[in-house]
């Protein structure tokens, strides 16, 4: 008879998956669903990679890995990952790091034989010009924003990468693209990070220290969050039924499109701040929107349910002040 997991993977032996970012804010979340769905996915072995155990810029690291764990799958998560000032200050290191992470872990898959790749894009990697809402097929029409160009070029040569491997090699290796994701075990750091845990660790001191909170920028800019707990099963149901080498877009509707004034609100509330909040237009807005559809996704999911944006919200402020001490800042 053979292993149930076959109808799962279509090989014949159980889907190992190797997560790389097993630590970081996506990588906790879809360890957190596995583990929740338990029993549930029977002939699964998962396995949750960190820069401890292999530096994924190191071709060599990168080869030994695979060697040992041999993943019939892999979700690709490890990359030099920041908010927009980190991003302006450091474009050729964004560049260089993901460029050398992602071919050796590309290279590795091929090489040890995984089926399935999903690796992880952004919707921060589009053309800066361009008509909306963006879509999958935009990811190549034009220059993307100055202030990430070194991180949206990397990402977008993943893409490449993966339609060469289709076109010589065959392989359905494939990439999702996020928006603005937001989580427990985000990067709480204020200088490196992203807008929402910036905002989340700036609003806990002002209201310990009695000081004015400040946003950064008019407030005007406009973004798409995605809960991480939402992303986690998104990604997971592409690493199982998704076949597509064409990446796919993993956004709330443009409906649901928030400016940065109203998700500092949203933060303020849930953390019962009281004081002023000063909006610093001396800072960058960045790019001002980056509007994405996620009609392809709601072709496969029309059902899909993402949490509310205050509730995950209010679960991460709830989760930042219980974790305070250890959490990444
Ligand atoms: P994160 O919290 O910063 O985590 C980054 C992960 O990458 C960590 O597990 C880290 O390992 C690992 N990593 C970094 N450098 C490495 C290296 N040299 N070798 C091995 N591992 C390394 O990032 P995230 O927000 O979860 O992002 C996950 C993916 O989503 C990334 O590909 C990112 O580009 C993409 N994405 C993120 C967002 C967002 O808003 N956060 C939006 C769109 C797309 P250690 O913990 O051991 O350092
Ligand atoms: P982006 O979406 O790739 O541009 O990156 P971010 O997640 O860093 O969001 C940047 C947007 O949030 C810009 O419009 C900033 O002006 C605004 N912003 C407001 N306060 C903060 C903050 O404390 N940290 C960061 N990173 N951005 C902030």
């Amino acid at each position: 008879m053979k292993p149930e997991s076959s109808q799962m993977n279509g090989s014949l032996g159980p889907m190992r998956v190797l997560v790389t970012g097993g630590s970081g804010l996506v990588g906790r979340a879809i360890e957190r669903l596995v583990k929740e769905e338990g029993e549930n996915r029977k002939g699964e072995e998962w396995i949750f990679l960190t820069s401890k155990d292999a530096n994924l810029l190191s071709a060599e690291e990168t080869r030994a890995a695979f060697e040992k764990h041999r993943p019939t799958h892999v979700i690709h998560l490890a990359a030099m990952v920041g908010g927009l000032f980190r991003n302006m200050r450091q474009n050729l290191d964004f560049w260089r790091n993901n460029v050398f992470i992602n071919d050796n872990v590309l290279k590795a898959a091929h090489e040890f034989g995984a089926l399935k790749v999903v690796s992880c894009l952004s919707t921060c990697i589009f053309p800066d010009k361009t008509a909306y809402p963006i879509d999958e097929t935009m990811i190549h029409n034009g220059p993307p924003h100055e202030s990430n160009f070194g991180y949206a070029y990397a990402k977008r040569m993943i893409d490449v990468q993966n339609r060469a491997l289709f076109q010589q090699y065959g392989l359905r290796y494939t990439a999702v693209i996020p928006t603005n994701v937001f989580g427990p075990h985000d990067n709480f750091n204020i200088e490196d990070g992203h807008v929402l845990p910036g905002l989340i660790h700036k609003t806990y001191l002002a209201k310990k220290e009695g000081k004015p909170l400040q946003v950064w920028g008019s407030g005007r800019a406009l973004r798409q969050f995605i809960y991480s707990l939402d992303l986690a099963r998104l990604f997971v149901w592409v690493l199982r039924e998704y076949d597509e080498v064409e990446p796919i877009i993993l956004s709330v509707g443009e409906e649901d499109e928030v400016s940065i004034k109203f998700a500092a609100d949203a933060v303020v509330e849930a953390l019962g701040f009281r004081g002023d909040v000063i909006y610093d237009t001396s800072k960058s807005d960045g790019q001002f929107k980056k509007t994405a559809s996620n009609a392809k996704l709601r072709k496969y999911l029309p059902d899909f349910k993402f949490t509310p944006f205050k509730q995950a919200i209010q679960e991460t402020c709830d989760w930042f002040v219980a974790n305070y001490d250890s959490a990444r800042k």
